[in-house]
């Protein structure tokens, strides 16, 4: 066994070897459908792309090796990614759900898995204890996004985790928003990982691509069953994006996380804006929570200006000539969005403001540009 790596060189090395066939210090990108056998059923351990694949291998063993997990699986998007983990139960299971959650998923569970007889109780979990309410003998998950979409609440993955144990229900993290740099959730007790690795793990905006990490090993084969039955896997050139992108994580996520701060608390003294949504600033709601379970803050923060009229952010997100109006987050550049008419547009108006999600309401995905020319960018946009 090698020895036991810290996170950056994990990102860099960690489950990684020098390609057997030619030395090939990066892993090759083995775009191929199959692989030949010398006598039927003898094989170097690959028989088909669905089923195995050595570059998604070598992303699945990246990732948990970054995230302290004994298994990795990669999907082809982060929702084909939550659609296995769905899979898991059957009609009449039932799962609780963080109320303010990424819009495709709460479509995934409401529009899809409700038809198929999952009951899901969308929770917020704020107070944990909110979730005991919910909890009963059908309960099989609670999923919980941390820090939330749009509205930047953080969950006390320990506390649910707690919860989940003692009613034998898994409990699954999204940790797409933080990613392993800010917060590894199995080891706070976590069941399941999920990443929308289309954000800050391949980190370019170029790929879309998913991945779970699980510590089980009876878990790890019931997710494989399914991923190979469903079939929805990563092709090579995409795992070999996302494992380009692994390898600057820990310093992009600094840049992202000091970026982050300094947006933020220049939005905090604006006099035209109301509300500023970052688990950092000290007056927000869930700061000790976040202070305990994260290493640092994020890229990601949400807010309202003045008046948090649906015409106010409109021409604030159409001003922006740095910030890229766009749907999606985690890239190298700032991204704006307007939640309540892009990425949250398939939740119904009633239960987004539920949570906060106002029309007024602006998201920003801070990116690791001169932070300078992004306060300037903003600055315009808000006169
Ligand atoms: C984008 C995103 C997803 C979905 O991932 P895709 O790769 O787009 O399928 C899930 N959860 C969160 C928090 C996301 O931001």
């Amino acid at each position: 066994m090698a020895k036991k790596l810290r996170f950056n060189s994990a990102t860099i090395h960690g489950g990684q070897q020098p390609d057997k066939a030619y030395g090939s210090v990066m892993p090759p990108i083995y775009q191929t459908s199959t692989y030949a056998q010398t006598t039927p059923g003898e094989h170097q351990g690959y028989e088909y792309s669905r089923t195995h694949n050595p570059t998604r291998t070598a992303l699945e063993r990246s990732i948990a090796s970054i995230e302290n997990a004994k298994h990795g699986l990669a999907f082809a998007s982060g929702m084909a990614a939550m659609d296995t983990v769905l899979k898991l139960f059957k009609p009449g299971d039932e799962i609780i759900s963080t109320d303010d959650l990424y819009g495709g998923s709460y479509r995934l569970m409401t529009q899809i898995f409700d038809k198929y007889g999952l009951k899901i109780h969308f929770v917020n979990m704020e107070k944990p204890d909110t979730v005991t309410q919910f909890l009963n003998d059908k309960t099989r998950l609670i999923w919980v996004e941390t820090p939330t979409n749009p509205m930047m609440k953080v969950v006390d993955i320990q506390a649910i985790a707690a919860l989940g144990k003692a009613h034998n229900a898994l409990v699954a993290v999204d940790n797409t928003f933080a990613s392993p740099y800010l917060q590894q959730p199995l080891d706070l007790g976590a069941d399941i990982v999920l990443h929308s690795a289309t954000k800050y793990l391949a980190g370019h905006s170029d790929t879309v691509l998913g991945l779970l990490v699980v510590n089980d090993d009876a878990l790890q084969e019931k997710l494989a069953f399914i991923q190979n039955s469903g079939g929805g896997v990563p092709g090579p050139m995409d795992c070999f994006l996302t494992l380009r992108g692994i390898k600057t994580l820990h310093l992009r996520m600094q840049r992202h996380c000091e970026n982050g701060a300094a947006v933020a608390i220049y939005l905090q003294h604006h006099p035209k804006i109301e509300k500023v949504y970052w688990p950092g600033l000290v007056d927000h709601p869930n700061h000790e929570v976040a202070k305990k379970q994260m290493n640092a803050f994020g890229g990601m923060l949400s807010f309202v200006p003045r008046g948090g009229d649906l015409q106010t952010s409109m021409s604030i997100v159409e001003n922006l000539k740095l910030f890229i109006l766009a749907e999606s987050l985690g890239g190298v550049e700032s991204l704006a969005g307007h939640p309540a008419s892009m990425t949250h547009a398939s939740i119904p108006k009633a239960v987004r403001e539920k949570s906060g999600v106002v029309d007024g309401l602006i998201r920003l995905s801070v990116g690791i540009e001169d932070v300078q020319d992004l306060i300037e960018d903003l600055d315009q946009a808000i006169a």
